[in-house]
């Protein structure tokens, strides 16, 4: 039995002034006996920590250095995520991996730095358009498991992420066919079969019932529709439905 988790993943949003949205998710979270997740940017953090917030909802950070200290101006460590509330970490976000150069070797120096921290990781991947519109999916996607996700994955420590990069933000999804037909695939190269495999890009109020109904869909990780309560509570209970 998989973990099932809806992870929110805020980017570069959120000031102070919308923390009061962090805890009405908090709030809605208590509803519901799966994980959720707000991965915020990091200045929100002790922020979010300070709120005593309902214990339901479990915070992450969005990237960290595979170091635990050292001489790497605006980069931030596991070990300091966790001191601030931190349970979880995304590592390899498509966006991480396109604008910063990450590559997978990093990635999964990243995870393996999480779990010294004592943090969950959650490994994305994900192909590009051009890799979709070539055919080229299953291939891209074993590649990426093959370098970023550590053999020694367990689903204690590591969630992974199938986000295809075209749909990320875009309002454009794989048909259910083909998520259904790559978590499928996804599950058979894990290291340990039980890893909860979340589906990401431009998940909604809309689809999302018909998205986590699907074998080996374990959640998802959602961007925009994770900003406030409105729009992430369906997602939620959407998830919880498929118990
Ligand atoms: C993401 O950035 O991980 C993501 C899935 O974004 P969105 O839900 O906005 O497509």
């Amino acid at each position: 039995m998989c973990r099932r988790i809806a992870a929110g993943n805020w980017k570069m949003n959120g000031v102070a002034a919308d923390l009061g949205e962090v805890s009405a998710i908090a709030d809605a979270a208590q509803d519901t006996t799966c994980e959720v997740v707000l991965c915020l940017p990091a200045t929100l953090l002790p922020q979010a920590g300070a709120r005593n917030l309902p214990k339901a909802l479990k915070l992450g950070g969005q990237d960290c250095h595979v170091e635990t200290n050292g001489a790497y101006t605006g980069d931030i460590s596991a070990e300091m995520l966790a001191e601030v509330g931190a349970k979880y970490v995304i590592v390899g976000h498509s966006e991480r991996r396109q604008f910063h150069g990450e590559s997978d070797a990093q990635i999964a120096a990243k995870a393996r730095a999480a779990w010294d921290a004592g943090l969950t990781a959650i490994i994305c991947i994900g192909e590009t358009e051009e890799q979709y519109r070539a055919g080229r999916t299953l291939e891209v996607l074993d590649r990426q498991i093959a370098g970023s996700l550590p053999q020694n994955a367990t689903s204690e420590n590591t969630v992974l992420a199938y986000e295809p990069i075209w749909a990320i933000g875009t309002g454009l999804t794989p048909s259910l066919a083909e998520v259904s037909a790559i978590h499928t695939h996804l599950r058979t190269r894990l290291p340990d079969e039980t890893i909860a495999i979340l589906y990401g890009g431009s998940v909604n109020a809309k689809n999302a019932d018909k998205i986590m109904n699907l074998e080996n869909v374990d959640g998802s990780l959602v961007g925009g529709a994770s900003l406030t309560v409105a729009k992430f509570t369906p997602i939620i209970k959407a998830l919880e439905a498929t118990k």
